[in-house]
């Protein structure tokens, strides 16, 4: 799979651009690898070309083991960006391949395990990125938990708890020790979703997460203009990532995942990444307090 697309720029239909359903059954404990997907996720290993657009920047990415974070941490790092990926310990084999492959390239990746819903650790990841990369010039904020429950009846308080710690709490936390460590020019990028605008019966605790994401993001922009800091927001639509086989929707919904998006077919991993690159650059200068959508056609209000 990540061989079928290797260079970003020839013209070609979206719609037929990468594997479109039916997918197979492949059920995962939580948190899923991208390791074990079927087809495998495309993060851009072979297809992400950078061009200087982040050169000497220091980041951290959340989530940067697979799916979404592992396409920004890539496309940030050839971007010329050194990288710090945090994860949980459990996905180890996956930010293994992301260390492997781009400090193979000469970039600088850290990986650094540990779980998010502490806040105690959120401030130690900040300390230890800006110990790692000798400051702190991108949060990206990609890291999320996403597990269906058919009923309220179902939905149990640990759970509802722990979705708004990793979501929601983790963002401020992780914000609150970095900013200030960051300069006039850097940014912040987080990720809402579709679910924040048309939210599924079945994401009852997940989805008011990424509308508070929306809004979080709107006021730290406010608050932040001040210092020069950007913040915004990317808002995918259906995305082929480990979150979805591994809890995020019953087995029947990954067989047909993407389907109902104009498009036809989810979004890869990579076709995010070119976002969290532009609003992290400076390319992005005048844009604050935004989010923007991947959707495949199935729009943000
Ligand atoms: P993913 O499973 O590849 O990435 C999610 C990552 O979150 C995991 O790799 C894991 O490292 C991290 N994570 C979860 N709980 C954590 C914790 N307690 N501590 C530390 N890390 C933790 O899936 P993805 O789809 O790439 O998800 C990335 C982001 O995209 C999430 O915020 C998700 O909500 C959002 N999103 C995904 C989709 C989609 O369809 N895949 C759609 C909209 C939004
Ligand atoms: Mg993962």
């Amino acid at each position: 799979m990540a061989d079928a697309v290797n260079d970003p720029y020839a013209m070609r239909d979206p719609r037929t651009q990468y594997p479109q359903p039916e997918f197979s059954r492949q059920p995962q404990p939580q948190p899923g690898l991208a390791a074990e997907m079927s087809p495998r996720p495309d993060h851009g290993e072979t297809s992400y070309r950078g061009n200087g657009r982040l050169k000497g920047r220091k980041a951290l990415v959340t989530g940067g083991d697979s799916g979404i974070g592992r396409a920004a941490a890539i496309a940030f790092a050839r971007e010329g960006a050194s990288v710090v990926i945090n994860y949980l310990p459990s996905e180890q084999k996956d930010a293994d391949e992301v260390v492997a492959l781009l400090t193979g390239e000469g970039h600088k990746v850290v990986a650094v395990p540990g779980d998010l819903a502490d806040e105690a650790f959120c401030k130690e990841l900040v300390q230890r990125s800006v110990k790692e990369l000798g400051g702190l010039d991108i949060l990206a904020n990609i890291a999320g938990r996403q597990q269906f429950s058919e009923s309220i009846d179902d939905l149990d308080s640990a759970s509802f708890e722990a979705t708004f710690r990793t979501n929601v709490f983790a963002l401020f936390w992780l914000t609150k020790a970095a900013v200030p460590h960051m300069p006039p020019g850097a940014a912040i990028v987080n990720t809402a979703s579709i679910q924040a605008y048309q939210p599924s019966d079945i994401l009852l605790d997940y989805a008011p997460t990424k509308a508070a994401i929306v809004a979080f993001t709107k006021a730290l922009a406010k608050q932040l203009a001040e210092k020069g800091i950007r913040v915004n927001a990317v808002a995918p639509g259906p995305v082929w990532t480990p979150l979805q086989p591994s809890g995020g929707q019953p087995q029947e919904k990954v067989v047909e995942f993407g389907k109902n998006v104009p498009l036809g077919r989810p979004g890869q991993p990579v076709e995010c990444a070119p976002l969290y690159v532009l609003l992290a650059s400076q390319e992005a200068s005048f844009i604050t307090g935004e989010t923007y959508g991947v959707t495949g056609g199935n729009m943000l209000p």
